[in-house]
């Protein structure tokens, strides 16, 4: 019942947004971020309506993959190089490619089961130590390097700008991560599709809409607070 109360106001939420910047028209996928949530909330939220779950430990995917039938998985967390065969055959989409030597994993691993992986490329666009990512300045250097891995199709950005209760500045965070979506557009490799912008979660996504994203990834917001005494 929580889960359907909240998830009608997000998508009130997510609606207003929309018409108040003037994307209407504009498809906008929410990914519910389950992490941390117990498989039965998993299950409500799937039965209200919300069919693709976010996760970002490759275990808890894992575990709880088996148990929601029918719906989708994206991995929203730091990926470990040794962890991703474990998600290659699982997941739609990871958000979080952040290094070469793992996209060189992701490619090898997709290879082995003739499939191509979607992507987006993890940008720290705070410039944060605790935040994994590649820098904004590296982003071209990073492509060219991408561009090599036939398995793997770099399918746009995504970003998850520093704490902080200011909306302008968060505003000025989601500008710049929108200038390096539409850069990375004009890109020409063969393995690049930018279409997707991730960013935006439960207390910023409306500036997130506002500033072109076309992916919002909202935990709490939907499940309510995370339930982290699973030894996590
Ligand atoms: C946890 C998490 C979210 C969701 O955050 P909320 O504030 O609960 O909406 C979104 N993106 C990533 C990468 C996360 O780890």
């Amino acid at each position: 019942m929580e889960i359907l109360l909240n998830y009608d106001e997000i998508k009130d939420r997510i609606e207003r947004a929309k018409e108040k910047a003037g994307r209407k028209a504009d498809e906008i996928l929410l990914v519910g971020v389950s992490k941390t949530q117990p498989p039965e909330k998993l299950k409500e939220a799937f039965n209200c309506g919300i069919n693709v779950f976010g996760e970002n430990k490759v275990q808890e995917l894992v575990e709880k993959y088996p148990l929601i039938d029918g719906a989708k998985w994206h991995f929203i967390g730091h990926l470990q190089k040794n962890k991703v065969k474990y998600i290659i055959d699982k997941v739609e989409l990871i958000h979080s490619l952040d290094s070469n030597e793992l996209a060189e994993e992701i490619n090898k691993r997709a290879g082995k089961i003739n499939r191509i992986m979607p992507v987006l490329i993890q940008v720290n666009i705070g410039r944060e130590d605790t935040k994994s990512g590649v820098l904004e300045e590296e982003v071209l250097e990073f492509s060219k390097l991408l561009s090599k891995y036939p398995n793997i199709l770099v399918s746009g950005i995504m970003a998850i700008p520093p704490v902080n209760k200011n909306d302008e500045v968060t505003r000025t965070y989601f500008k710049k991560v929108y200038n390096i979506y539409n850069e990375i557009k004009t890109y020409k490799y063969d393995n690049f599709e930018i279409k997707y912008l991730s960013m935006g979660m439960t207390g910023d996504f409306e500036i997130a809409i506002e500033q072109g994203a076309n992916i919002l990834r909202v935990g709490t917001g939907i499940f309510g607070k995370r339930n982290y005494n699973r030894g996590e």
